[in-house]
């Protein structure tokens, strides 16, 4: 079997990192809302402190956590360091599954990784009371 294109391989790497950002936004979404019976896909993401609705400017993975230096752009209460934290271990998981998995073998293992982290998280949020910090309630 020929090696791939490493410029190929590159970009598929950096297309699922994107990727895997995205889905981490939505993962870290499940495991705080899952325990609360909160809706997950209906409900857009509002600020746990003022209950402002986000933008989609500040829905953007990681990089709005620190363009916003960690804080709420209308009323300036603190956001989790819990959302970009998700955010990277599942662009980590997709990276890696492209990496060093076969195809399709890496899209059943990217998916299986993103099982366990969110099974993880659920299972630290339940046994680490505040573990996900004071602004990560919604
Ligand atoms: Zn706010």
């Amino acid at each position: 079997m020929q090696a791939p294109d490493p410029d190929y391989r590159l970009a598929l790497e950096l297309l699922s990192a994107v990727v895997g950002l995205m889905v981490g936004s939505f993962l870290a979404t499940v495991v705080l809302r899952l325990p609360k019976n909160l809706p997950i896909v209906l409900d857009r993401s509002a600020c746990p402190h003022c209950g402002r609705t986000l933008t989609p400017i500040e829905l953007i993975p990681v990089v709005s956590w620190i363009v916003l230096r960690r804080r709420c752009r209308a009323c300036g209460g603190p956001i989790s360091a819990f959302y970009p934290v998700v955010e990277l271990l599942s662009a980590l998981v997709a990276v890696a599954s492209v990496h060093w998995m076969p195809w399709p073998g890496a899209i059943v293992a990217c998916l299986a990784g993103w099982c366990v982290l969110v099974v993880g998280g659920l299972v630290i949020r339940k046994w680490v009371p505040g573990s996900a910090g004071p602004g990560a309630q919604i």
